[in-house]
């Protein structure tokens, strides 16, 4: 299961959670509000300048 970090709109209090791909509403466990995705752009940068690591030979 995937987890995002998601930031609510109303508080700005940050969560990550596991959630399903459809599971659209995540709500804060300070103020109730609803929560928002938000990408982790760190991780993101990271995983898409990472250069491509080929398995270890085994000879
Ligand atoms: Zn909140």
């Amino acid at each position: 299961m995937p987890a995002y970090e998601y930031t609510c709109s109303a508080c700005q209090h940050q969560e990550v959670r596991i959630t399903g791909i459809d599971d659209h509403t995540v709500t804060c466990s300070v103020c109730g509000q609803v929560m928002e995705r938000k990408m982790d752009v760190a991780s993101l940068l990271a995983s898409y300048l990472a250069p491509q690591q080929p398995a270890p030979a085994a000879t």
